[in-house]
C-alpha cells in the first residue's frame, strides 16, 4: 500500500496541504520516512516535542503510566492533576490550573474566563481586546479572535464581542480601551507563532500589565506555542518580568501528548465555579504523566539554558549566512522560536527543505519558522544553518515574483 494516498483515495478529510512524505520513528531531533530517508526535525511537530522524539526518560514513564491508568474522569480525584498544576504555578508564579486538551480550548477556556469576569462585574456584553497578526485557534470563538480572514473565511457569523488593534502600540491600545468600556480583557499571544514570529515587545507587555491593573482587566497571554521553555525562560512573558492573569498553554507541555492548560494568577483563578466549564478527556492521567515528565526532564537536563543558546547559536548562524541578502527581511524571536522573514513568499522552501533533508515550516507566507526539540544541540543548529541557508540564498537569486 502507497505510504501517501492521492486525493481520490483518501479517507482523511482534505483540510491539510500535506508534504509526500510519511514519516515512521524518530530518535532525538531526528525522523525517518517510510523510505528510511533521515530527516533533521526543525519543525518539532510545531513546537510540540519538547524532547525530541524517542525520549529515554519519557518513554519508560509513559508505558509505566499506559499500564496503569490512561483515563478515568473527572468524576474522580486525579492525583498527577494536582502533581502537574502545583508544578506549573510553581514556575510561573500564578495560582491555578484548568486541564484541557489542546491550544485551543485552552484558549476557549480562557474566553470563558473573561466573560464571566465581566459578568460578575455586572457587565452583561463584556467584550475581549485582540490583536492584528494574531492566532489563537480553529473553532468558532478562537477563530473570531484569530486575525487571519483565510482562516475566518466561510465560518461566519463570527463570534461577537472581540476589538482589534494593532501589536506593540500602546496609544491604539488606549484608545480600544477608552472607546469600548465593555473590554473585560487584553489577549494576546506574548510572541505571535503563525502570524510570523512577532514578539510583544517588553514595553509594550508592561504596558499591558499597568493597564490591566488600573482598569481592572485580565491580562490573557496565549502562550500555547511560545510557552513551556520554547524561550530559554519557562514563559516568553518572563522576559518582561510580568505576570500574566490568564495563561492558556498546550503544544510543548506534553511534549507530542495532547494537552492543554489554563493557568490563572489570583484575579482569574476562581472565576469558574463548579459546573461553568468541563471536558471529558482533560486532565486525564495519561496526559498529565506527559506533562510532569516533561517539566521534570526539562530541569534536570537543563533544557531552559539549552533552548537560549542552542537559540542564539542557531540564529547566529542564519544571521551569518544571510548578512549582505537584501530579500530577508528580518530574523526574529527568541530561543529555539526563530523566524527569517523573506521579501517574498517562501512555501516553495518547505519541499526543497525536504528534499534536502529537514524538516521546516513556512508561516505568514513569507516567514521561514524554526521550531526545533529544546534538546537541539550546537552542532544540530548548525546542520539546520548549512542545510537551509543554500535554499534561502537560492530562492532569493531567483527573480522577485
Ligand atoms: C497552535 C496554537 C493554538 C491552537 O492550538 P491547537 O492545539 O491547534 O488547537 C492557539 N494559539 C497559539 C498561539 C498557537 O500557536
Amino acid at each position: 500500500m502507497n505510504a501517501v494516498p492521492s486525493s481520490s483515495e483518501t479517507h482523511v478529510m482534505p483540510t491539510y496541504g500535506r508534504l509526500p512524505v510519511a514519516l515512521s520513528h524518530g530518535q532525538g531531533c531526528w525522523v525517518w520516512d517510510t523510505q528510511g530517508r533521515r530527516l533533521l526535525d526543525a519543525l518539532g511537530g510545531i513546537a510540540v516535542n519538547t524532547l525530541g522524539h524517542n525520549h529515554p526518560r519519557l518513554v519508560p514513564a509513559l508505558q509505566d503510566q499506559v499500564s496503569k491508568l490512561i483515563h478515568t474522569s473527572n468524576y474522580y480525584l486525579v492525583p498527577l492533576q494536582e502533581q502537574l498544576a502545583a508544578k506549573l504555578c510553581e514556575i510561573s508564579g500564578l495560582a491555578n490550573v484548568f486541564f484541557c486538551n489542546s491550544g485551543l480550548e485552552a484558549n476557549e477556556a480562557a474566553l470563558k474566563i473573561a466573560r464571566k469576569f465581566g459578568h460578575d462585574r455586572g457587565n452583561t456584553s463584556p467584550e475581549v481586546l485582540v490583536f492584528e497578526g494574531a492566532f489563537h485557534g480553529r473553532s468558532i470563538a478562537t477563530l473570531s479572535a484569530t486575525a487571519n480572514p483565510k482562516i475566518q473565511a466561510g465560518f461566519g457569523p463570527l463570534v461577537p464581542g472581540f476589538v482589534r488593534a494593532p501589536l506593540n502600540d500602546v496609544a491604539a491600545v488606549e484608545a480600544a480601551l477608552d472607546a469600548h468600556p465593555n473590554i473585560t480583557a487584553i489577549f494576546l499571544e506574548t510572541i505571535q507563532g503563525e502570524g510570523g514570529i512577532n514578539p510583544a515587545r517588553i514595553e509594550f507587555l508592561q504596558a499591558l500589565r499597568s493597564l490591566c491593573d488600573e482598569r481592572d482587566l485580565l491580562l490573557m497571554l496565549d502562550e500555547v506555542q511560545c510557552g513551556v521553555g520554547r524561550t530559554g525562560k519557562w514563559f516568553a512573558h518572563q522576559w518582561a518580568g510580568i505576570k500574566p492573569d490568564v495563561m492558556p498553554l498546550a503544544k510543548g507541555l506534553g511534549s507530542g501528548v495532547p494537552i492543554g492548560a489554563v493557568v490563572c494568577g489570583p484575579r482569574a483563578a476562581n472565576v469558574l465555579k463548579a459546573g461553568n466549564h468541563g471536558t471529558t478527556f482533560g486532565g486525564n492521567p495519561l496526559a498529565m504523566r506527559a506533562g510532569v515528565e516533561t517539566l521534570k526532564i526539562m530541569e534536570e537536563e537543563r533544557l531552559l539554558a539549552n533552548a537560549e543558546a542552542v537559540g542564539t547559536t542557531l540564529r547566529n548562524a542564519l544571521a551569518e549566512g544571510l548578512a549582505g541578502e537584501s530579500g530577508v527581511v528580518e530574523i526574529r524571536g527568541q530561543g529555539l522560536m526563530l523566524g527569517v522573514e523573506l521579501d517574498r513568499p517562501a512555501g516553495v522552501l518547505l519541499q526543497q527543505a525536504l528534499d534536502a533533508g529537514l524538516l521546516i515550516s513556512i508561516t505568514a507566507d513569507r516567514v521561514v519558522r524554526l521550531l526545533p526539540p529544546l534538546i537541539l544541540t550546537h552542532d544540530e543548529a548548525h546542520q539546520i544553518a548549512a542545510l537551509l541557508l543554500p535554499l534561502i540564498t537560492a530562492h532569493l537569486a531567483q527573480p522577485k515574483p
